[in-house]
C-alpha cells in the first residue's frame, strides 16, 4: 500500500487522468452493452397495438417430437409460446396464441392439414401482422445437434428478415454452438399464411442436455424474450444483417437434419 501512496504522491494528475479514462471506458462499453441487452420492454414504441399471432407447434392429439426422457414437444412449444406471448403484451403489443391448452384446435375429424389450416384462419380472422410458429428440433440420429434454428418460406423477403432478426436474438441470449443460421424452407404452414411467418425451432429434444434445458423455466425465458425482441426488431422495420460467412447449418459429424418433418410440406401435399 505504502509503494501506491508513493506513486499517487508523486503523480498525482498522472492519477486522476487514468481513473477518468478508465470510467469513461468502462461507462462506454457499459452503455454499449445495454444497448445490446435491449429486452422487448424497450420497443413498447413499435410493438403498440400490434397483434402478432404466436403458434405454440402441434398439440392436442399431435404431441411433436418426443425428447431422450420422454418430453413432448407439444407441452415445451405451449410454455414457450405463452412467454412470449405475455412479453409482447407487457410492451403494450396485441399478441394472441393460436391455441392456449392441449385440446385441439379444429373441430370434427382431426387431421394435421385441418389443425394447421384453423391456426392460420385464426391468425387472419385477427389480422395479425406476423406468424411466429414455435417447436423444438429432433434428430436422434446425431444426438450432439443442438441449437436454436429460425426458417421463412423461400422468396419471402420479410419472412426472411423477420427469421434473421429472432435468430440473432436467440443466439445472442442462449449460444448456437453448431452456428445454426436462419434458413429457407417450405413448409405448409409458412406457406399457407398471407402475413410474414416463421417457424422458430428453439432446440433439439434428441439432444440430451438440451432437452433439460428446454425444460427449465430460465431457458424458456431466455428463448421467449429473444423472440419477442427479434418480432420487435422487425415491426419496428429495422433491416436484418445477413450473418457474417453465412455458415452452413449442417450437423456434427456431416448429417443435416431433418426438420420437424410432421409439419413439413411432403406429408400434408401427398
Ligand atoms: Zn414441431
Amino acid at each position: 500500500m505504502r509503494s501506491v501512496y508513493m506513486i499517487v504522491g508523486k503523480h498525482p494528475r498522472m492519477w486522476v487522468t487514468a481513473v477518468m479514462a478508465l470510467s469513461a471506458i468502462l461507462l462506454y462499453g457499459g452503455v454499449n452493452q445495454l444497448l445490446e441487452d435491449r429486452t422487448v420492454l424497450t420497443f413498447s414504441g413499435v410493438i403498440q397495438d400490434k397483434v402478432v399471432a404466436i403458434d405454440p407447434g402441434h398439440g392436442g392429439e399431435d404431441g411433436g417430437a418426443k425428447g431422450t426422457r420422454g418430453t413432448q414437444e407439444k407441452v415445451v412449444n405451449l410454455l414457450i409460446a405463452k412467454k412470449v406471448v405475455d412479453q409482447l403484451n407487457q410492451a403494450g403489443g396485441k399478441a394472441i396464441l393460436t391455441r392456449e391448452n392441449e385440446d385441439n384446435v379444429s373441430v370434427g375429424p382431426w387431421s394435421q392439414r385441418s389443425e394447421l389450416t384453423k391456426r392460420v384462419e385464426k391468425a387472419q380472422g385477427a389480422n395479425a401482422l406476423v406468424y411466429v410458429s414455435i417447436h423444438a428440433n429432433s434428430f436422434p440420429m446425431a444426438p450432439a445437434c443442438q441449437g436454436p434454428q429460425t426458417f421463412y418460406q423461400p422468396g419471402s423477403a420479410e419472412g426472411k428478415r423477420l427469421a434473421l432478426h429472432i435468430q440473432k436474438e436467440m443466439t445472442k441470449r442462449v449460444g448456437n454452438k453448431d452456428g445454426r443460421q436462419a434458413k429457407a424452407e417450405d413448409y405448409f404452414v409458412l406457406r399457407m399464411t398471407k402475413c410474414p411467418a416463421v417457424m422458430v425451432e428453439t432446440g433439439f429434444l434428441s439432444n440430451a442436455a438440451e432437452e433439460a434445458l428446454l425444460l427449465r423455466d430460465d431457458y424458456q425465458e431466455k428463448l421467449a424474450q429473444g423472440i419477442a425482441t427479434g418480432i420487435a426488431r422487425y415491426l419496428g422495420g429495422e433491416p436484418a444483417e445477413e450473418p457474417k460467412g453465412a455458415a452452413t447449418d449442417q450437423a456434427p459429424g456431416g448429417f443435416i437434419p431433418e426438420v420437424d418433418r410432421a409439419v413439413s410440406p411432403g406429408l400434408l401435399d401427398s
